[in-house]
């Protein structure tokens, strides 16, 4: 699905195809010299880390072994509850390992937060986080994210894995969604 298929449902453009891809390229180095004598496994959280998740292990100059997680932390609005639970949880033991958090966007950061604390409660030899938004809110918990593509003013955006009530996950680009749309 492309932006002109959204009609007025789309304010803007904020990310094009092309600037995903090339920040998502420029990480995947960084991170690849920062774990270079290490295995790293990469951790999505479904849904919205998908697309995130595929175009960021391609672009690592190596192998990486990846796993998916699923937490409910919006229902079907546009704001974090803070209540996370786990839907489906990770099939690898993470004892000793070297974990890596893909995600796709940090809003209140209440969701990373806690899952970060869960993953780190499990014994692995780190737990870092990538994540190729974050909104203005995160700084206000104490998260440390090590890895950020962009930081994006506090509107609501959709597309390339993020949803609205589960649509317009499949929107080539980011882009913010009207307030008509949800209001
Ligand atoms: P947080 O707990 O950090 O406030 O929310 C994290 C989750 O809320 C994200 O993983 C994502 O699923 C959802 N979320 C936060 N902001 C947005 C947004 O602007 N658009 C969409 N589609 N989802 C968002």
């Amino acid at each position: 699905m492309d932006a002109e298929h959204m009609g007025d449902k789309l304010l803007n453009v904020l990310f094009t195809e092309e600037q995903i891809q090339h920040r998502l390229a420029e990480l995947a180095q960084e991170v690849w010299e920062d774990y270079k004598d290490k295995d790293v496994l990469l951790v999505g959280v479904l849904k919205g880390a998908v697309l995130v998740m595929a175009d960021f292990m391609r672009a690592l100059p190596g192998s990486a072994p990846i796993d998916f997680l699923a937490v409910s932390s919006y229902g079907s609005g546009t704001k974090s509850s803070g209540v996370v639970r786990i839907l489906k949880d990770l099939d690898t033991d993470i004892t000793g390992r070297h974990v890596l958090i893909v995600e796709d966007i940090i809003d209140s950061g209440l969701t990373l937060s806690w899952i970060k604390t869960n993953l780190e409660s499990r014994g692995p030899a780190s737990v870092e986080i990538c994540t190729l938004l974050r909104k203005p809110e995160a700084a206000k918990v104490e998260i440390d994210v090590k890895y950020v593509g962009y930081d994006i003013p506090p509107a609501f955006v959709v597309g390339y894995g993020l949803d609205y009530d589960e649509h317009y996950r499949n929107l080539r680009v980011i882009g913010t969604l009207a307030p008509h749309v949800y209001s």
